[in-house]
């Protein structure tokens, strides 16, 4: 583990209680860099839920070991800073809110640090600023939308000053504009506060602009690499049944046809080069 690292697996296997103990991960090796944005891809399955629970000790690996800047997760003592610097947000928006208005929400975890009136009122402030949600501080949450609700999620988070927040599949049950805002969100926070974001999803489109992608398949590490590394290898990507963002896909296809065009990840690369194609026939 460099100096760097934010979060080490090594040799990580797991298996829920139950009467056949069923692999969910074997052997995994995964390191993520401190300020990094990645994105771990795979089907329904896969195992992305259990790793995130992993890396913030909300479960405890069966073998190998798991390191949070260097704290090993099995350390009880060190749980609640193992779980205050990786966050965690979760699919449903509406089971994460337990404020009566937005600020009560992101008020609550600070009370359970036993955090000091006067910090907590600005710290309450920043992560509202953070995620652009000030105007609502009195808002009942229920009024907001499920993509706001992410973002109240994610104050919520800010406020304890983490190093990582892990994004299990957080988009997953938001409409496209819900989505949107999330992904904006953790690019930003990504990119101006230093948050190192590892973003959990089922969506290749999301993944793109990660500085890397972890793809897990039946437990394992399928591929890794940068987005370019992974998704170039559209047909090894399709055996395992995972979709590919479809930029690539229709470059792909578009060869298959004989009409090759650069490697491209985004859609606006992909018109501009279909746009100089059909300008020079
Ligand atoms: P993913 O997030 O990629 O959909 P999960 O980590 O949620 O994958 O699940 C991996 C496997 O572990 C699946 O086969 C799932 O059925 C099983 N699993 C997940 N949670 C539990 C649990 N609490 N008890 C037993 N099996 C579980």
């Amino acid at each position: 583990m460099s100096e760097e690292s934010l979060l080490a697996l090594r040799h990580v296997s797991f298996s829920y209680e139950g009467e056949e103990r069923v692999p969910v991960l074997k052997s995994v090796d995964l390191t993520i860099e401190k300020g990094s944005f990645v994105s771990i891809l795979g089907h329904n399955g896969s195992g992305k839920s259990t790793m995130a629970k992993l890396m913030n000790a909300l479960l405890l690996p069966e073998e190998g070991t798991i390191l949070v800047s260097g704290i090993d997760t099995r350390d009880g003592e060190m749980l609640w800073e193992v779980r205050r610097h990786v966050g965690m947000v979760f699919q449903n928006p509406d089971n994460q809110i337990v404020g009566a208005t937005v600020e009560d929400d992101v008020a609550f975890g600070l009370e359970n640090m036993g955090v000091d009136p006067q910090e907590m009122r600005k710290r309450i402030d920043e992560a509202l600023h953070a995620v652009g949600m000030e105007k609502y501080r009195t808002t009942q949450p229920y009024r907001l939308s499920g993509g706001q609700k992410q973002r109240i999620a994610i104050a919520g988070i800010m406020a304890m000053r983490p190093s990582a927040i892990i994004l299990d599949e957080a988009t997953a049950m938001l409409d496209p504009q819900g989505r949107q805002e999330v992904m904006l969100l953790a690019r930003r926070l990504n990119r101006e506060e230093g948050i190192t974001i590892i973003n959990i999803t089922h969506f290749p489109e999301e993944a793109v602009f990660s500085d890397h992608v972890t793809v897990m398949n039946a437990g394992e590490v399928l591929m890794e690499g940068t987005p370019h590394d992974v998704f170039s290898q559209v047909e090894r990507l399709q055996a395992a049944g995972l979709d590919v963002p479809f930029a690539v896909r229709v470059r792909h296809e578009l060869a298959a046809q004989g009409i090759n065009l650069p490697f491209v990840l985004h859609q606006e690369e992909l018109v501009e080069h279909v746009c100089r194609l059909l300008s020079t026939r």
